[in-house]
Parts: C-alpha cells; structure tokens; sequence
C-alpha cells in the first residue's frame, strides 16, 4: 500500500507515520511532503491509495487547494484532511471536495486511524466502483490490467498536460508454458513472482509495474529524459530477466522475458495504437530468439509462448 503524508508539522508526521506502520504493517510505502505545491507533484506522478493532508499544509486551507486541485486527476486516490480545528463547515467542505473523512489530529488513536484507513478506503472503491481484489494480483501483489489502465489513462493525461514523454513496456515471460508443464504451477507461480520483483527493481518507484495477464507485465515510465531512456530501460529489464536463473525451491530455471516499448508521443498519442506498438516490438523480440534458436515454428510456438 502507499501512502502520501502532506503534513508540515513535522513531529505530527513522524507520529502518523509510525502509526500508520503499525495499523498496515504488510508493504507500507509512505512518502511524506510539507508543502502543497510539493504534495501536488507527487500525485502528479505517483499512485497512491490514500493521501492524509493537512489542513493548514503552509498555508491557511493549503490541504483544501490541493484537493480542490486534484479531485478530478487521481480518481483512485482516497484523501482524509488532517486538521486541528474541529470545524464543522470546514469538515463539511473538505467531503463536498471528495475526502473521505476529516480527522483531528491529537485526537484519534491506532484503532481510530486504522478504522479511518479501511473505511476510507472501501469508500473510495465503492465510489469508482471497484473492490480491492478488483484492482490487485493477488500473486505478485501488483496491479492488475484495471488498475494498469486507468492509472496509464492518468498518466498520458498529465503528460500531454506537461509536454512530458511517457515510456509504455510490455513484457511477456519466454517459455512460461513449458516451466508450467515441466514443474507444474506451484513453481510457475513462484517464477512469476520473482520475474516481477526483478522488473520492479529495474523501474523507479515513481514508474508503475502491473500484472496485465497470466505471463504477462506491463510498466509505465513517467517523465523519462528521452525516448532513448525508455528503450535502455527495455534492453536493462530484458537483461535482468535473463542475467541469472531463477531458483525455486532448489529447482534452478534458465527463464526470460520478451520486452517491447513504445513512447507517448513519439509512437501514438492514442493509447490503444501504445500498446499494439509495444506488443509488436515484442513480439519482435521475442521471434528473434526463436530463429536464434534454430527450433521449428510449430515448437517453439508451443514452448516460447
Ligand atoms: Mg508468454
């Protein structure tokens, strides 16, 4: 789960962390902000599901502007204002901007902050209409295909905004048919996982990294430098899949992955053109190995798909 603190008051952030560490103690990230126009960027750039903003963040009703700012931009983002001010009109205003829940800050304990973080959160599900499973593999813990979409529809969204590029990769696992009927799912599974922790470690938090299918990962690169980052970041993640076997359970599997990439705005501006211009260089990739190989088609069809 990730988390966003925009919170100036900076002893009062250290305590909500640590709270909010022990309310979810499973896969917390938290990145804390001071300022609105700080809190701004990161949910400009980062999925979150759930924001706590000050009130007051350095300005007076600073939490409030940036909410007023984002309501329409980060739909799967829930917000809670964090205020000092037991302020009935102000509670009021703050859920008519699309919070979830206003809470004040000295006052509420570890049940109330975790009670606050689930309702919060299925309230926001509820809202776009979604549920938690919905949104997550449940395997590898990332997004999933729904989650992957709506957050590249974000995503292409602000970088038209900001005149920035946006790095598409799609990624198919080489061969996963094979280890599946060779060593049966519960490795397959276990490969799956460990394929997705090496793509993760060769992305930047800020990037998104989804499970869009059975073998099958996509990442988005935001605001990378150039188109060339994007593919050197393609060449890097092929590399790492690759690099060195994978060992499950004492079985060492020789596997890797095809990659294939596309730039917003370079390819397509559309996304759907996005995505079929990455599975094609994929899918290129991935019959280069097969002659490579030197297999018949009808084989390695079966064994590289
Ligand atoms: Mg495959």
């Amino acid at each position: 789960m990730r988390f966003l603190v925009a919170e100036n008051e900076q002893p009062y952030a250290d305590h909500l962390q640590k709270m909010i560490k022990k309310c979810c103690p499973e896969n917390v990230k938290i990145d804390h902000v001071t300022t609105a126009q700080e809190a701004k960027a990161h949910l400009d750039t980062n999925y979150y599901e759930l924001c706590f903003l000050g009130y007051d963040l350095d300005n007076p009703a600073g939490g409030m502007d940036v909410l007023k700012s984002l309501h329409n931009t980060t739909a799967l983002t829930a917000f809670v204002i964090l205020s000092s001010h037991a302020n009935k009109e102000a509670a009021f205003d703050a859920l008519t901007l699309g919070a979830m829940d206003y809470i004040i800050k000295d006052r509420f304990t570890e049940f109330e902050l975790s009670k606050c973080v689930s309702y919060s959160m299925y309230l926001k599900l509820r809202e776009v209409g979604l549920q938690k499973e919905a949104l997550h593999d449940s395997l590898t813990g990332l997004g999933n295909k729904g989650l992957f979409d709506a957050q590249l529809k974000q995503a292409s969204q602000r970088a038209k905004r900001d005149n920035e590029k946006l790095g598409l990769l799609v990624i198919d696992v080489d061969k996963f048919k094979y280890v599946n009927d060779k060593y049966g799912h519960k490795v397959g599974d276990q490969l799956l996982q460990q394929i997705a922790e090496r793509i993760v470690g060769e992305t930047r938090s800020s990037d998104v990294v989804a499970r869009i299918g059975g073998d099958e990962f996509a990442a988005i690169l935001i605001k990378p430098k150039s188109a060339d980052h994007v593919y050197a970041v393609r060449e890097k993640i092929e590399k790492a899949l690759s690099a060195t076997p994978y060992n499950i359970d004492g079985i060492v599997i020789k596997a890797g992955a095809s990659v294939g990439c596309a730039v917003l705005p370079d390819d397509s501006e559309d996304l759907d053109k996005l995505f079929s211009a990455a599975d094609v260089q994929m899918y290129k990739h991935k019959n280069t190995k097969k002659v490579l190989m030197g297999h018949s088609r009808d084989y390695l069809d079966q064994v590289l798909r």
